[in-house]
């Protein structure tokens, strides 16, 4: 079988998957960066009350006709109100309430004169200017009627929305539910972090790089374990996982080894082989099957192998379960600032810096194995399949982490 182009793999990948429909109820804490699942109407107009949006004194505007600190006008001060309460009195010709910033306007009134314009008086007060009706007066329903549909289904929820909800009175969002990942990196050499690490182990990072990524990226990870190379084993891992998970996702032992059982683990389970390398690198041997339905995607064990086409392969795949365009890598258009000496027979991904219009490769060993030159990265620098090698000056395509 000749490896796929990237592209080729992604689609075929993507002919295997449908949005989720599914629903869930979240906390309101818990919404931020879902999926809205309904539309959401309001309950009830807001404010639910015309309110007085400073300190000062309801009253009628006609009352004040006039006034001015030369000429005050003398009200009777009737009641008082505060944020929180509801005042029984009305105001009637010749009088004021003394009302504070957020509190019902009291019958009557039909405006609010700010306190500063004012002697401050507790029995009576003395008004040193004049308002309009209406001003200083905010209508119950100014900021919303009920019944308006103030968000709609489908809609990512932001924080300025975790606050809209929050107004409405709701503490459980429906939303659609996340994509649900089984993530088993396999290798009988590597450690869990945290335990001893005996001579000839490495600890597991794909774990973690991969997990960190596909979380980042709206993924809940409904399975996380690592296996050790033995086929049978990975494929009942996998058998469990298939249940529940919209994707499986294994790393290492895809490739020629004595011990790249993942072979033997799709003959045993049996899962139906999709295609076996794709033409790029890092991450040539990638093998993908489809078991009860689901896909499976087997990534190279290498550190950087794994994670790039995390971002390359898998991203797209989530972004179509779960919606959501904004999940894919985003790939622009940028001038190389530095030059990359070697010859690429497949397409190759080059850790890389992107800032203004520009990519910087951001030096050290782009080995397929190394991680700790990820550091500072945010994204991916594409050498096209076929290049000698790549000039500083050149145009090329940067696929954003
Ligand atoms: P493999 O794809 O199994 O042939 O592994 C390729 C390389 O990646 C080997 O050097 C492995 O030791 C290393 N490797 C495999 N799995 C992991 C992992 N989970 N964390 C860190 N390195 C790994
Ligand atoms: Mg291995």
């Amino acid at each position: 079988m000749t490896p796929l182009l990237l592209s080729e793999a992604i689609e075929l990948l993507l002919s295997y998957i449908a949005p989720i429909k599914e629903t869930e109820i979240v906390d309101l804490w818990d919404a931020g960066d879902r999926m809205l699942a309904e539309d959401i109407r309001a309950m009830h107009d807001q404010p639910p009350f015309p309110r007085s949006p400073l300190d000062g004194y309801a009253l009628r505007a006609c009352d004040i006709t006039g006034a001015s600190r030369e000429h005050p006008v003398r009200l009777r001060v009737v009641d008082e109100v505060c944020a929180g309460h509801v005042s029984p009195e009305t105001v009637t010709p010749g009088t004021a309430i003394r009302i504070m910033t957020g509190a019902p306007i009291p019958e009557g009134a039909d405006c609010v004169i700010m306190q500063e314009q004012t002697d401050y008086g507790e029995d009576t007060v003395e008004i040193y200017g004049q308002v309009a009706p209406w001003q200083n007066y905010c209508p119950q329903g100014s900021d919303y009627r009920e019944g308006t549909i103030l968000l709609p289904k489908g809609m990512i929820l932001t924080d300025a929305e975790i606050g809209i909800l929050a107004g409405l009175g709701l503490a459980e969002i429906p939303v659609i539910r996340k994509p649900r990942v089984a993530l088993i990196p396999t290798g009988d050499e590597t450690v869990a972090p945290g335990k001893p690490l005996a001579p000839g182990k490495i600890y597991d990072s794909n774990l973690y790089t991969v997990g960190a990524a596909l979380r980042a990226h709206g993924a809940e990870l409904s399975r996380k374990i690592h296996v050790r190379d033995d086929a049978e084993t990975v494929a009942q891992q996998i058998r469990e996982a298939a249940g529940s998970a919209d994707l499986i996702v294994t790393t290492g032992g895809v490739s020629v080894g004595k011990k790249d059982i993942l072979h033997d683990t799709l003959n045993l389970l049996p899962a139906e082989q999709l295609f076996w390398k794709i033409a790029i690198k890092p991450g040539m041997p990638t093998l993908c099957g489809l078991y009860q339905g689901k896909l499976l995607i087997c990534l190279s064990g290498n550190p950087y192998g794994a994670y790039a086409n995390t971002h390359l392969l898998i991203r797209p795949l989530l972004a179509r379960l779960a919606g959501r365009e904004d999940l894919a890598p985003r790939r622009v258009t940028a001038i190389a600032d530095n030059s990359f000496p070697k010859k690429s027979k497949v397409a190759r991904y080059v850790r890389a810096y992107y800032e203004n219009g520009h990519v910087r490769m951001t030096g050290g060993s782009n080995e397929s194995g190394v991680l700790s030159t990820l550091r500072g990265c945010n994204c991916l620098l594409e050498i096209p399949a076929g290049s000698e090698s790549l000039e500083a000056g050149t145009q090329v395509q940067v696929i954003l982490l």
